[in-house]
């Protein structure tokens, strides 16, 4: 064992903390004391801090006079009267100062680069948005979008945005039959496809989805605007389906922007459904643009010259946020690269950073895990000189990646920003500020500006002591939250405000703030184990498996118990070769007792599984409701189609 690893701790008893450099500190846009008077002012006066950002950060075509409106509270509107387009204000106001400026660097799987400058980006869009135009989209249509990731499909929000059509993302790994659920609740008018994207060297077929898709139900669609992207032949129907180049070079480059209330939608997105059936959260255009805009700003601080890579799809709230809207509203490089970081070798992300002269690298939990499981080699053979901000975002990240990314990729100085929010949120809530927030591993610290985050009890307390443990909640309403979910309002408000009598949006997750008043996520509610009266978190006891160094990842689930109420069952996956027989048992006794050293008896695992994989969601977050019906010997009910590796339920299963 290395020194690195035996210094490792399990997440509640982790106590390092970094503190930002000095020469980070220096430029930062936001040091201590800057933040505290912005903390300040927000405790103060939470609208009026609200009301002076949004003035000053967004171009408004008519300015608002009234901030929040809580009269129909939990559903808020902020800026109501206020009109704006959001691609005015990602694009036509950087064009004054910004119009040469690299607005995309995009790098395909095979190489192929295109780059955009802000004015060319502008261009594009108005070009596509006069095409959606005369195929009949205007204000309010719902549009969407299933491409793979490349530029053209940020040039695809921006022109919805920029005609008020409502766009909605389905992930391009998602399956027909999960296209179809969310094109008929949506009752979009219009999908945007391509013929197909490169992944892992090979071509994922997005048009033939889409032809499966709509060969039932999804009567809504007029038509399909395909994207030559990989040229193979594909189906093609007369009449419905448009080719991209045929209908789109051939329009004007200028399209006035449609003007907008602030409360006019600017999108849907369902949730990944790692709990469930799916929600199409309805975002607003105002609020949502402030959120993404400032908390780029605090949590990235961005610079001019910074090019910052989100390697998130923009199938996921994250690729919305953080690829396309905060960056752009910012004037930001972006860096998009459509495929696997593993082609041709483990080392395209490093070679990637290293040629496009990466500066800020936000990624989650599932690829730094992925990444560090490659070895160290690969990041070191790449000049990585220019990187200067680390970020994770989608699951709690266990110490001990949290510590390789640090030391590997970081080395040992770059701040790590771990941002904890959702698809709900719009923007960033809680996240370490990198030029003045000493970090922890494993904590995302706390809660942004104006962001106002309690823990509350099972009753619905607030707890203001600190060292507790409970349910995350907001208590005050914020500019990007979302708005309800589509065509479900009473649902919106049963699932986010209904636990504690509307009081606050309950997030769905545990948390346990510690003595500094840093929060650190346990998982999601149904994720908190009872053993023997004991309230468990699984992160925390997966968070001890993987701190042993047999183990590189591992998913924890509750599974009912005569005496105990609930057992400890874990699923592990080995640095090597899986474990069997005599070898298999030997190391789950080891990795019991491990964990009994780590946190305490109680939290043993009853049962270990080694595997090769577990089940991921195509975001890469563990479906635990997947293990937990695998843990009670349950059959397999739940929609596995989004599902990254399907085969890998049988042998989990134990029955391979
Ligand atoms: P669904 O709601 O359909 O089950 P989902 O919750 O995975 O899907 P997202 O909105 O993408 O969809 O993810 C938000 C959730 O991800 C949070 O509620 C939290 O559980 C987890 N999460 C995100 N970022 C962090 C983080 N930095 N630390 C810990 N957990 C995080
Ligand atoms: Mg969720």
């Amino acid at each position: 064992m290395s020194d690195k690893q035996q210094t490792i701790q399990s997440v509640l008893s982790e106590k390092r903390v970094f503190a930002p450099s000095e020469q980070f500190v220096r430029s930062a846009r936001l040091n201590a004391d800057k933040l505290a008077a912005l903390h300040a002012a927000a405790a103060k006066d939470h609208v009026g801090f609200w009301t002076d950002l949004a003035r000053k950060e967004i171009s408004w075509q008519t300015p608002f006079t009234k901030t929040l409106d809580d009269s129909q509270a939990p559903n808020y509107t902020w800026f109501a009267d206020g009109k704006l387009n959001a691609s005015a204000n990602c694009l036509d106001r950087h064009l004054a100062t910004r119009g040469n400026k690299l607005a995309i660097r995009f790098e395909g799987e095979k190489g192929d680069v295109q780059l955009y400058t802000y004015q060319q980006l502008h261009a594009e869009v108005c070009k596509l948005a006069n095409a959606l135009k005369s195929l009949g989209i205007t204000k309010g249509d719902r549009v969407v979008i299933y491409m793979p990731m490349v530029a053209e499909a940020v040039m695809a929000m921006q022109a919805c945005a920029r005609i008020g059509a409502v766009h909605s993302i389905v992930f391009g790994g998602f399956s027909a039959g999960s296209l179809r659920d969310r094109i008929d609740d949506a009752g979009a008018k219009l999908l945007i496809t391509a013929d197909g994207g490169h992944r892992a060297g090979n071509i994922v077929d997005l048009k033939k989805a889409v032809d499966e898709a709509l060969s039932e139900g999804c009567k809504s669609i007029g038509n399909v605007l395909v994207l030559r992207r990989t040229g193979h032949k594909v189906g093609f129907q007369e009449g419905r389906d448009i080719w991209w180049h045929d209908l789109v070079p051939k329009q004007s480059d200028r399209c006035e922007p449609e003007w907008v209330d602030a409360e006019h939608p600017l999108f849907l997105l369902y949730t990944s459904g790692s709990t469930g059936k799916p929600k199409g959260i309805q975002h607003c255009t105002g609020g949502y643009l402030l959120g993404a805009t400032v908390s780029s700003q605090w949590v990235f601080d961005l610079r001019e010259d910074d090019v910052f890579w989100c390697t998130a799809d923009i199938g996921w709230i994250t690729g919305h946020s953080y690829v396309c809207y905060g960056p752009l509203a910012n004037g930001a490089t972006i860096m998009m690269y459509e495929g696997a970081p593993t082609v041709p070798d483990a080392g395209r992300f490093w070679k990637i950073a290293q040629e496009h002269g990466v500066t800020i690298f936000y990624t989650a939990p599932t690829a730094i895990r992925a990444l560090m499981k490659l070895g160290d080699d690969w990041p070191k053979k790449y000049d990585l000189s220019k990187l200067r901000l680390l970020g994770s975002v989608g699951e709690p990240i266990n110490p001990e990646a949290w510590m390789w990314y640090h030391t590997v990729i970081g080395q040992e100085k770059l701040p790590i920003v771990d941002t904890w929010w959702q698809t709900e949120t719009g923007a960033i809530m809680i996240s370490p500020i990198p030029g003045a927030v000493p970090t922890k591993p494993g904590s995302c610290t706390k809660p942004l500006p104006g962001i106002a985050v309690e823990v509350v009890d099972e009753s619905g307390e607030i707890i203001k002591d600190n060292d507790v443990g409970g349910y995350l909640v907001v208590t005050k309403p914020w500019p990007s939250m979302l708005r309800t979910i589509w065509g479900d309002n009473d649902r919106y408000i049963k699932t986010y405000w209904g636990q504690f009598g509307n009081k606050y949006y309950v997030a769905g997750d545990s948390t346990h703030r510690d003595a500094d008043g840093y929060y650190w996520i346990m998982g999601r509610i149904d994720d908190v184990l009872n053993v023997s009266g004991h309230r468990l978190g699984t992160m925390e006891i997966e968070s001890a498996l993987v701190s042993h160094p047999a183990v590189a990842e591992a998913a924890v689930v509750g599974r009912p118990h005569e005496v105990k109420g609930e057992s400890v069952f874990a699923f592990v996956i080995c640095r090597g070769e899986r474990p069997i027989g005599a070898e298999a048992e030997k190391l789950a006794k080891e990795l019991r007792d491990h964990v009994g050293r780590e946190i305490g008896a109680l939290a043993k695992p009853d049962d270990i599984r080694f595997a090769e994989n577990l089940p991921k969601t195509r975001s890469g977050k563990i479906m635990r409701r997947l293990l937990r019906s695998i843990a009670k010997g349950e059959a397999i009910t739940q929609d596995v189609s989004t599902l990254e590796n399907p085969a890998i339920v049988a042998q989990l299963a134990g029955k391979a």
